[in-house]
């Protein structure tokens, strides 16, 4: 299954498509996670996304398309995958339509003040990138990631300001997306919960698959 996921910053689509990646054996390819650890090991593309992701803004298309295209070449891919964070634009979405066939796009929908609520309490993975929430998702020992012992920071895009900026970014550029999808018939919506394992419920039943 090729699948885009869909939603506003803080909206959990990571969280649901990590749940999905490992129930349905395909990896979740993230567009933020790829250009963060870009950022983290210096590289030129690091280099030259560092300034926009740090202001919220959005990487160009052309760098954001080249990179995707070639992750999705890669071998791990060829029996599906999950795309979150990609694509944001229409220019993306018409550019992932010339190079891959997408069976459907799952947006997960949260009201703009519950959003900024999150991100508050949102957690990242230094090292492995897993996310969690102070309330909504704790891990076992604070400050600890569950999965593999690395310290969880606060990234430096979920301050406040930024947070405003996302979301605006998000309405101008990334709903069209969201239109273009509902009119190719792939949309599928899904009202994100205040519990996690209930929008994983809803996710779950929206696609067809038992949990
Ligand atoms: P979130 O899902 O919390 O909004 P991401 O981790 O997906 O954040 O992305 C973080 C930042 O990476 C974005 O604010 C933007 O600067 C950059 N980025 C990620 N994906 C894209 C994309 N498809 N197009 C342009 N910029 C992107
Ligand atoms: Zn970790």
């Amino acid at each position: 299954m090729k699948l885009v996921i869909l939603g506003a910053p803080g909206a959990g689509k990571g969280t649901q498509a990590g749940l999905l990646a490992d129930r349905l054996g395909i990896p979740t390819i993230s567009t933020g996670n790829l250009l963060r650890a870009a950022m983290q090991q210096g590289t030129d593309l690091g280099k030259q996304v560092k300034e926009a992701m740090d202001a919220g803004k959005l990487v160009s298309d052309e760098l954001i398309i080249q990179l995707v295209k070639e992750r999705l070449g890669q071998e791990d891919c060829k029996d599906g995958y999950l795309l979150d964070g990609f694509p944001r634009t229409l220019a993306q979405a018409k550019a992932l339509s010339g190079f891959a066939k997408i069976d459907g796009a799952l947006s997960i929908e949260v009201s703009d003040s519950e959003i900024e609520h999150r991100m508050e309490g949102r957690r990242i993975c230094s090292k492995c990138q897993a996310t969690y929430h102070v309330e909504d998702n704790p891990p076992k020992v604070e400050g600890i990631c569950d999965k593999c012992g690395g310290q969880l920071v606060i990234r430096k895009d979920d301050t406040h300001d930024v947070v405003e900026n996302r979301l605006h970014i998000y309405h101008e550029e990334t709903e069209p997306v969201k239109e273009y999808y509902r009119q190719e018939g792939l949309l599928l919506a899904v009202r994100g919960q205040k519990k996690l394992a209930d929008t994983t419920q809803l996710v779950f039943d929206a696609l067809g698959i038992s949990l």
